[in-house]
């Protein structure tokens, strides 16, 4: 029995995050949830859009299910400071594409420092933003990275970087990546500039396994591979520490489509399915996955986002029928 704390937030959050409890519910695993608030609708009712109850539950349990929030002017987002409370330096997301077996790869970004770490100040004739790389988190980054190829049977880690023009800090990046990199004779260690990255993803997908980046790369990456396989509603991801981690859909609270129930409930999915191989729980993730993409390729139960006309509840129970 896994203690897991759910968090649906708003809009499509709910609805998606409701389907994947049905699924979980009928695989060989027993959860406890503890059913957290975030987000704009908490925000309206409790006057914060991350109470410290719902931190404290993420702290406690197993793992974390989150669904999406809407973000509001007047708090900080609810999700990227869950990410900073949790110590959830690893972003790791899978993009695989039910219609093209050549696109299967992983993207891990940094998440706490880089270009993202807030470090901006004014200055006489305009502004600075300063890109933290720390050896540290740099090393942390890159072990998890090969750590995951090995555990996921990959073959090869790529390292994304720009360190022909940032020599110091991306120079540092990479020089750590091939000193790691020797720890895992096993798995093949190379790496491209972040522009060639951009370009290759979409004339030679294949080329990639697992991409390492910093932290703005790996995000800047990681939406146009969103474009390459299609739709938003497909990508799953996880943010891991050392002591919590947390699952959610890449995708945001979509409000154009919320209560329609028509949003494509398989990111969400998929993100239970990452939570499982985390757990090590690996035979019922792979079934959920399998079952999601044999799904996907019947191509008679699909949300609108994938050309079809069946509806949240008919996509999920057409999963079910599979698993
Ligand atoms: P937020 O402010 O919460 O980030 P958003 O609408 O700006 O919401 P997303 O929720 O990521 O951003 O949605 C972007 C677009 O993708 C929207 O048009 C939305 O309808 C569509 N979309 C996102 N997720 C899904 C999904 N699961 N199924 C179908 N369409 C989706």
């Amino acid at each position: 029995m896994y203690k897991i704390t759910t968090i649906p937030g708003d809009g499509i959050g709910k609805e998606v995050l409701s389907s994947t409890k049905t699924i979980l519910d009928t695989i060989n695993i027993q959860f406890d949830y503890d059913d957290q608030k975030a987000g704009k609708e908490c925000y309206k009712k409790q006057g914060t859009n991350l109470p410290l109850e719902t931190i404290k539950s993420c702290e406690k349990t197993d793992a974390t299910l989150f669904g999406a929030v809407t973000s509001i002017k007047e708090q900080s987002s609810a999700i990227v400071s869950l990410r900073k409370k949790l110590n959830l330096h690893m972003n790791l997301r899978p993009i695989k594409s039910p219609y093209n077996k050549d696109i299967d790869f992983i993207i891990i970004r940094e998440n706490t420092e880089g270009l993202y770490s807030q470090l901006e100040k004014i200055t006489d004739d305009g502004a600075i933003a300063t890109r933290k790389i720390t050896k540290k988190a740099s090393e942390n980054i890159i072990n998890d990275a090969f750590k995951y190829a090995i555990t996921t049977n990959r073959k090869k880690v790529t390292a994304v970087h720009k360190a022909n023009v940032l020599k110091i800090t991306d120079g540092l990046f990479k020089d750590i990546f091939y000193k790691e990199s020797l720890q895992y004779p096993e798995i093949i260690a190379n790496d491209f500039y972040v522009d060639a990255t951009a370009m290759y993803l979409i004339t030679q997908p294949q080329e990639f396994d697992i991409i390492v980046t910093t932290n703005l790369f790996g995000d800047i990456l990681s939406d146009e591979a969103g474009g390459l396989i299609g739709s938003l509603g497909l990508i799953p991801s996880a943010n891991v520490g050392y002591e919590n981690m947390l699952f959610e859909p890449v995708h945001g609270s979509a409000p154009d489509i919320s209560g329609k129930q028509i949003a494509n409930p398989t990111a969400m999915i998929l993100s239970a399915s990452l939570m499982l191989e985390f757990l090590d729980e690996n035979k019922e993730a792979e079934n959920i996955k399998q079952a999601v993409y044999e799904t996907i390729s019947e191509n008679k139960h699909l949300t609108p986002d994938l050309k079809g006309t069946a509806t949240t509840n008919e996509m999920t129970n057409a999963i079910i029928k599979k698993l």
